[in-house]
């Protein structure tokens, strides 16, 4: 077998099309040195070893040593030394690589090959002594630390000693004879410590140190990192070996790392640090202040201190040459770490950088504009989640953060504002214009108003699909869940955590992007919507197949869904609109009606109000079209529950509080996902649909009077499983349509449609598409009813599920392919079997989830309908499908 890929002197075995077996490090190393590129001469051992290591005992294949051995001397002749020579040794970093970047993984060696011997050696040929045990003391220090698990701070420790008692506060300020007695100390250090000699044989440091790398792949750092990122452990890990260049050989030497273009904000000009006289990560340690690399950054920075450009000429121009040559080959921007070694620059690594949202989107555009790329590159740069990142106020990220818990990143956005413990007290200080924070253990429908009425979400219990999580994204509030830490006392008005209480009043501010709550108000960063953010998405949608559509109850939702891009309303779930202002009282008078003429007489009071609320929001959507769902939570969910809020709403109403507790209870389920909800409320209640319809018409009507723009109208039943439920409620709608015509005298355009969101309606698609004009797939109640799994419930266990790998994601969050997918595909297979133009669309939580709008994609659907900050992200996942 082949267990060692060569590079260096304008060659290399690999390339970096090999990074599953070179690992990134290594076969971008491999691709430098094709393109001529100085990179100090080296071998990958690639990551297949790593997998012979752990499916054979830690053993290495019996080539491997034979072919390192080969290749040392391949590299000594490259360099005109000899590793292990005690008169001109080779000396060698040994460096980790997996396939994706990976904190957690062993760190770098720098220096192996230093003994008591090679370290005179080195000072000789250098004629430097200082350097060469300046060197040495590093070696042991990160050998004893990464392969012998003698830590760091001991060497620390061992250092501050000497210079206290010698009067020195700087490294700079200890001489050659310092760092040789030092060099004495660390060794005797370790051989106290572990009980063995530092060791002098540069074979077994190597060694050592090429089986510390291979063991790092499963310690616990990089056990965790895989689990949180989704990396496979049969991946492994490859090790990189090379030839050391020297940053720290005096004030012509030095050590970087650079951005072809500034990461944070995307513009188009070279960007990194430099130390001078420095090795390896001195410069993101931040031992010293690292310089600016250019002149023009140092200008704006305001340091004194010289940029590498005027300090260093010839290496500047040097890496000015090499990052526009990198940029250009590997088409994205780069981001590189350097040394220079008495003047002469040499490549370590360099990569795709890592960047903000917002400078993904301008590098992208400005690639694309420079012909680097073409525009549907630029469209499958951006990574589409990563857009929400600027379409919500964020936190100053230079501020100083008093951290007070950590809960769930459920809702992204950050806000400040007082607390509020009630949704009550939020809706009264709200209008009176202050900024609340609305903190409840979890919050249920009843505190939508609060919640509106809130700058943001604070909950102590529930994960990312509770249901203050899935409210408040669609309202694009920020929101943390689950924060476990703090107790909420509602009776005191008091939240603690620890030690510390804070008072209704007190300000808070919560960061719904990364979870965390913090004492006080934060400065925030308004989101700004640039030019790039434009173009891009224009270019999106010019390939994507699928539509997008907003889920919007409210013409706040709809006018924002509007901005960001949406082609009409996917779902109006109208009972939103029964909790605004007063509204939920007559909602409650209409059910505690005890016959169906008092329940008509409170209907009448709702209709003008719901008819209102539609001619605004047809208003506005402008001819694109509506998809507006009839009643569908249980009636239960509209009443009040403890005793106490019982008795203020009787007398609110002037209703006897025994009448009220009584149908209350009558109404209380024990499983109300699968109760009495959906389509059933419409065929036990015709009189409520009936309302509905007519508020829908009415307002369709008007609508279309003030703009002259015919409205886009689908009328939508909730939760069939039969077609005998689905006509029975149609043939309520089209009676109301007529009435409705002939009344007004027009000629409505109209569709009626359903969710589809049982699997025996997914089954029975065929004959439901017989009377049904379009389906909606309802995937948050198929995911429920697919699994069985209730999502308010499902937070005590789907963690464990998640942990022991029997969900690889919530099916919540992104939709469930094998099965809930087979059900969609059932639907629209049959469905469109029966019905070849049937308009097919899926509303809820997955139509803003990437991975799940791929799937609608090719599954064929029409449109996707997600919360009005999930559009863009959506119209971006849209073309990434469709390329
Ligand atoms: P990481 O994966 O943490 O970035 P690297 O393997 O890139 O670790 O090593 C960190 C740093 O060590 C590099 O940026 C470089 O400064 C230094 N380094 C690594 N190999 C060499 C070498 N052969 N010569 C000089 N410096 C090196
Ligand atoms: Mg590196
Ligand atoms: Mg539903």
């Amino acid at each position: 077998g082949k267990w060692v890929y060569t590079f260096g002197d304008g060659k290399a075995e690999g390339r970096a099309n090999m990074r599953d077996l070179l690992g990134g490090k290594g076969a971008n190393l491999a691709e430098m040195a094709n393109l001529g590129l100085p990179v100090p001469p080296g071998f990958t051992i690639p990551t297949s070893v790593c997998t012979y290591f752990y499916a054979n005992g830690k053993t290495y294949p019996k080539e491997l040593q034979a072919q390192v051995e080969r290749a040392l001397e391949h590299v000594g002749k490259l360099t005109g030394k000899k590793f292990g020579d005690p008169k001109n040794p080779l000396l060698v970093s040994v460096r980790s690589g997996a396939r994706a970047s990976m904190p957690g993984m062993m760190d770098t060696v720098l220096n192996l090959g230093l003994n008591d011997e090679t370290v005179e050696a080195l000072a000789e040929k250098s004629g430097d002594r200082r350097f060469a045990y300046d060197s040495y003391r590093r070696f042991i220090t990160m050998y004893s630390d990464v392969v012998l698990g003698f830590e760091h701070h001991h060497f620390e420790e061992i250092l501050d000693a000497y210079k206290d008692a010698k009067g020195f506060t700087l490294d700079t300020d200890l001489d050659a004879d310092d760092w040789v007695d030092l060099v004495g100390q660390y060794k005797d250090a370790v051989a106290r410590e572990t009980g063995e000699d530092f060791p002098q044989d540069p074979h077994a440091q190597l060694w050592g140190a090429i089986g510390a790398v291979f063991s790092s792949w499963m310690n616990a750092r990089a056990m965790t990192y895989r689990r949180l990122h989704d990396i496979p452990e049969s991946w492994g890990t490859a090790v990189n070996v090379q030839a050391m260049v020297f940053g720290n050989m005096g004030e012509t030497s030095a050590t970087g790392v650079a951005f072809t273009r500034n990461p944070s904000t995307g513009e188009s000009r070279l960007y990194g640090e430099f130390l001078i006289n420095a090795q390896g990560e001195d410069v993101v340690a931040g031992i010293r202040t690292p310089q600016d690399i250019t002149e023009y950054a140092r200008i704006e920075s305001g340091s004194d201190k010289p940029s590498m450009e005027m300090a260093m000429p010839d290496a500047f121009k040097e890496l000015t040459r090499i990052y526009t040559l990198l940029e250009k080959h590997y088409r994205d921007m780069q981001d590189m770490e350097f040394t220079i070694e008495q003047g002469k620059l040499w490549m370590l690594q360099t990569r795709g950088g890592k960047r903000t949202a917002k400078a993904a989107l301008r590098i992208a555009v400005e690639l694309a504009n420079e012909g680097l790329i073409n525009r549907q590159d630029a469209v499958t740069r951006i990574e589409p989640g990563s857009l929400d990142q600027l379409l919500h106020p964020t936190i100053d990220p230079n501020a100083k953060r008093d951290v007070i818990a950590t809960g769930l990143p459920a809702s992204p956005g950050a806000a400040s504002g007082e607390i509020v413990f009630s949704s009550d007290e939020a809706a009264k200080l709200h209008a009176d214009g202050r900024k609340v924070i609305l903190v409840r253990i979890e919050t249920s429908p009843e505190d939508i108003h609060g919640m509106h009425a809130s700058e943001g979400i604070l909950t102590t219990r529930g994960g990312m699909t509770s249901h203050a999580a899935v409210v408040a994204r669609g309202m694009g509030k920020p929101c943390v869940s689950g924060c476990g830490a703090i107790r909420v006392d509602y009776g005191r008005g008091t939240m603690m955590i620890g030690s510390r209480t804070f008072k209704a009043g007190d300000i808070i501010t919560i960061d719904g992007g990364t979870g965390q709550v913090l004492a006080g108000k934060m400065p925030m960063i308004e989101p700004e919507l640039s030019g790039d953010f434009n173009t891009l998405m224009g270019w999106a949608d010019e390939v994507r197949k699928l539509k997008v559509r907003v889920n919007a109850d409210t013409p706040v939702d709809a006018r924002t869904a509007i901005k960001f891009g949406a082609e009409g309303i996917g779902l109006c779930r109208t009972e939103h609109m029964f909790f605004e202002d007063t509204r939920i009282r007559t909602v409650r008078e209409m059910i505690l009606a005890e016959d169906e003429q008092s329940r008509r007489a409170a209907l009448a009071k709702l209709l003008p109000m719901q008819r209102a609320d539609f001619v605004e929001l047809f208003e506005i959507m402008k001819g694109l079209p509506v998809t507006v769902r009839l009643l569908d939570p249980p009636l239960h969910e509209f009443l009040p529950h403890s005793q106490a809020e019982i008795e203020e709403v009787a007398r609110a109403m002037n209703a006897d509080p025994r009448r009220l507790a009584d149908r209350a209870r009558e109404l209380a389920e024990f499983n109300p996902m699968l109760g009495f909800r959906g389509c059933r409320l419409a065929i036990a209640y015709p009189e409520i649909a009936e309302m509905q319809a007519r508020a829908i018409f009415e307002a369709a009507v008007e609508a279309e009077k003030r703009t002259g723009e015919q409205v886009g109208l689908e009328v939508m039943v909730p939760l069939i499983a039969t077609r005998a439920e689905f006509d029975l409620v149609k043939a309520r709608i089209d009676a109301t349509a007529q009435a409705v015509n002939r009344e007004t005298g027009s000629d409505l355009k109209y569709q009626v449609g359903t969710m589809i969101e049982l699997p025996r309606a997914c089954l029975m698609a065929g004959d439901v598409a017989e009377s049904a004009e379009f389906f909606s797939f309802g995937t948050n109640d198929l995911t429920q009813t697919t699994f069985g799994i209730s999502r308010d419930d499902a937070a005590s266990f789907l963690g464990t599920y998640i942990e022991k790998g029997i969900f690889t994601v919530d099916p919540f969050v992104s939709v469930d392919r094998d099965g809930v997918g087979e059900l969609v595909k059932i639907g629209v297979d049959r469905g469109r079997k029966t019905r070849p133009n049937l308009k097919v669309g899926i509303c809820g939580e997955h139509g803003g989830d990437p991975a799940s709008v791929a799937f609608c994609h090719e599954v064929g659907l029409n449109y996707v309908s997600c919360s009005p900050y999930r559009v863009p992200i959506a119209r971006l996942a849209a073309a990434q499908a469709a390329l």
